[in-house]
C-alpha cells in the first residue's frame, strides 16, 4: 500500500485494535520459509551457526519493511514488533532476544526514539542479569533533527537500514560480539539522512492523516513516528527526462558529476523537445534527407604582393617565427610538465602545433609574395587555429595585432616593429585581461616590452634590444615560480604552482631568446634590419 501526493490509499484493516499482531502473523505465514513468530516479533525460521552473535532490530511497528522484512541469513536474527509507531515493550524485546539467540552474545540494533531507548535498555539490563551478553546500538541518522555538535541526540529515518544490514554482515562473518558492535557504531557515525513529507500517515482505524501538507508545498525533515516536518518549503523539485550515463567524459578518467537545471516553462520544452545525434537520442525526429553536394571548405583570399621592403622584413619575421617554431620543438616536454603542475599538460604541445603552422602559414604566404601586415595576420590565425588553448589564442591574437599595426607597402623601420610588437602585447593584455603577478605570460611579456623599448631609447640596435628584453623576460620567467596562479587554469591548483616558473611565461622568455638568436649580427640576414 503506498499512497502519494494527491492520490487514493485503500487499506485492508480488520480490526484497528489488532493490526499490529494480525500483521506479524501474517507476515510470518507470508514469509515462512525466513521467519517464525514468536512472542513479541519474529526470529529466523532457518538454522544459524552456534556462536554466532544474534543481530535483533527492532522498534514500533508501521514502517515496513522494517524491521520483520529484515530478518534472515546476512542481515538480522530476530524483530522486535512494537504497536503502530509505538515501542515494543521491555517483555517483548527480551522474548525476541531470547529466542534468536545463538550463544555468541546479542547486539540490539534499534533508532534512537525515547520510548526505544528505555524499553530496550531495560531488557538488555534483565538479559545481562540472566548471563547473555548484550550491546544495544541505537541509530541516529537524521540531520533535521538536531545539530552536528549533538549527532548522537540525533533521531533515526532511513539510516537504520545501513546501520543494520552491515551489523549483520558482521556477524554472519563470523566477527565476535566487540567487533559487531564497533563496525556498526562505525557505520552509525558515518551515516546521515533527511527526510521531507508531502503529507502525514492514517493510523489504521484513523479517519484522516495525522497532518495534511499543502499542495504544491514540501515539510523538511520528516519523522517517522508521525511527525510532521520541521519546517515547510515550496515543492521545488520535479525531475524531467533525467540523463543518466556518459556525457561529458575525460578520456579514460573515472568519476561522476551531478548536474541539476532549474527549468522553467520555456526551457523544459527544450529540454524534451527531440534530438537524434550519435551520443543523445530523445523521442521522434522525423527523417530528414541526406544532404547533397560537395560541401566547399571556406576559400582563403589570394596574397596581393607587398612592397619589396616590407616582404623584405617579411622574409625576416618568417625567419623569426620558424626559430620560434624550432625552440617549441626542443622545449615542449619541459612545457608540458611545467603545465601538468597545475594546469592540463598541454601548453608544450600547444606550442609546437601553433609555431610549427604559424611558420607553414608565414611560409606560404611569403611564397605568394606577402608583404609584412598580410604574413603576420595569416601566421597569427594559423598559430590560433591550430595550438588550442589559452596560450594558442593570445599568441595568435598578438601576432595578428602586431600584424595589424604594420603594413604591406611601407618601409622595414625598427622602431615600426617595436611599435608593433607593444600592439601585440595590448591584445594580450585586452584579451587575457590579467595583470604583472597573476603568473601568466604576462609576468614575462611587461618586462620584455619595457626592456626592448628602453634599449631602443637608449641607441641600441634592435638585435641588442632584443637580446636585452629577453633576458629580462628570462628572469622574469624564472621569477614567477615565487608566485601563487591567479589565472588561467592554474588558478584553481593555486598552490601546486608555487616554487614551479609559470609555462607561459617560461615559453615566452624561451621563445623571445630564440628569436634574439635569429636576429643576432651573426645570422646572415636578408633585410636591413639593425
Ligand atoms: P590552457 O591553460 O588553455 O591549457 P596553455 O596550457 O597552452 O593553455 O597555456 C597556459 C598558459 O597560458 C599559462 O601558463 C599562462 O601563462 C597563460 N595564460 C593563462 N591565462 C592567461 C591570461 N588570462 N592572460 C595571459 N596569459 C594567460
Ligand atoms: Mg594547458
Amino acid at each position: 500500500m503506498r499512497g502519494h501526493p494527491g492520490g487514493v490509499v485503500t487499506r485492508l484493516v480488520n480490526s484497528a485494535g489488532d493490526f499490529p499482531v494480525e500483521a506479524v502473523h501474517g507476515f510470518a505465514l507470508a514469509n515462512a520459509r525466513y521467519v517464525q513468530q514468536v512472542h513479541g516479533g519474529v526470529v529466523r525460521s532457518t538454522e544459524s551457526p552456534s556462536g554466532q552473535v544474534a543481530v535483533v532490530l527492532g522498534g514500533g511497528s508501521g514502517h515496513y519493511p522494517a524491521f520483520a522484512g529484515w530478518v534472515g541469513p546476512g542481515m538480522a536474527h530476530g524483530a522486535v514488533c512494537g504497536n503502530i509507531l509505538a515501542s515494543p515493550s521491555a517483555s517483548q524485546v527480551e522474548s525476541v532476544v531470547r529466542a534468536a539467540d545463538n550463544k555468541g552474545g546479542a547486539l540490539l540494533d534499534f533508532g534512537k526514539y525515547a520510548g526505544d531507548v528505555l524499553h530496550f535498555g531495560q531488557a538488555a539490563e534483565r538479559l545481562r542479569a540472566e548471563g547473555v551478553d548484550v550491546r544495544n546500538v541505537t541509530v541516529s541518522d537524521d540531520i533535521a533533527s538536531d545539530t552536528p555538535a549533538n549527532s548522537a541526540q540525533r533521531r533515526w529515518i532511513a539510516g537504520d537500514l545501513l546501520v543494520f544490514k552491515i551489523a549483520g554482515a558482521a556477524a554472519e562473518a563470523g566477527l565476535g560480539l566487540d567487533e559487531v558492535e564497533r563496525v556498526s557504531r562505525r557505520t552509525n557515525t558515518r551515516t546521515r539522512s533527511l527526510g521531507v513529507t508531502f503529507g502525514g500517515c492514517t493510523l489504521p482505524g484513523a479517519d484522516h492523516a495525522l497532518f495534511e501538507v499543502a499542495d504544491g508545498v514540501m515539510a523538511i525533515g520528516l519523522g517517522i513516528h508521525g511527525e510532521p516536518g520541521i519546517s515547510d518549503a515550496p515543492l521545488g523539485l520535479t525531475v524531467v527526462e533525467p540523463g543518466v550515463g556518459d556525457h561529458v567524459t575525460s578520456l579514460d578518467m573515472e568519476g561522476l558529476s551531478l548536474t541539476i537545471t532549474f527549468l522553467d516553462d520555456e526551457l523544459e520544452q527544450y529540454w524534451i523537445a527531440p534530438i537524434d545525434t550519435p551520443a543523445f537520442r530523445r523521442g521522434a525526429v522525423t527523417d530528414r534527407p541526406a544532404r547533397s553536394g560537395v560541401i566547399h571548405a571556406t576559400e582563403v583570399a589570394a596574397v596581393v604582393p607587398g612592397s619589396a621592403e616590407s616582404q623584405a622584413l617579411a622574409g625576416r619575421l618568417t625567419a623569426a617565427i620558424r626559430a620560434m617554431a624550432a625552440c617549441a620543438v626542443e622545449n615542449k616536454t619541459r612545457l608540458g610538465g611545467l603545465d601538468a603542475i597545475a594546469g592540463d599538460g598541454d601548453h608544450g604541445q600547444g606550442m609546437v602545433l601553433g609555431t610549427s603552422d604559424a611558420a607553414s602559414a608565414a611560409e606560404a604566404a611569403r611564397a605568394a609574395f606577402a608583404g609584412a601586415r598580410t604574413l603576420l595576420v595569416r601566421a597569427g590565425a594559423a598559430w590560433s587555429e591550430s595550438a588550442g588553448g589559452t596560450s594558442g589564442a593570445l599568441w595568435g591574437a598578438a601576432l595578428t595585432a602586431m600584424g595589424n599595426a604594420l603594413s604591406d607597402s611601407g618601409d622595414a623601420d625598427p622602431d615600426a616593429l617595436v611599435a608593433a610588437v607593444r600592439q601585440g602585447a595590448e591584445a594580450i593584455f585586452r584579451l587575457g585581461g590579467a595583470t604583472s603577478g597573476d603568473k601568466t605570460m604576462v609576468d614575462s611579456l611587461v618586462p620584455f616590452v619595457d626592456a626592448l623599448a628602453t634599449a631602443r631609447a637608449s641607441g641600441a640596435s634592435l638585435s641588442d634590444a632584443w637580446a636585452d628584453a629577453a633576458a629580462a623576460a628570462a628572469t622574469a620567467a624564472e621569477a614567477t615560480s615565487q608566485i601563487v596562479a591567479r589565472r588561467g587554469r592554474a588558478r584553481t591548483h593555486g598552490e601546486h604552482s608555487l616554487g614551479h616558473p609559470d609555462p607561459g611565461a617560461t615559453s615566452f622568455a624561451l621563445l623571445m631568446a630564440a628569436v634574439a638568436a635569429e636576429l643576432a649580427p651573426s645570422t646572415p640576414v636578408t633585410g636591413e634590419l639593425t
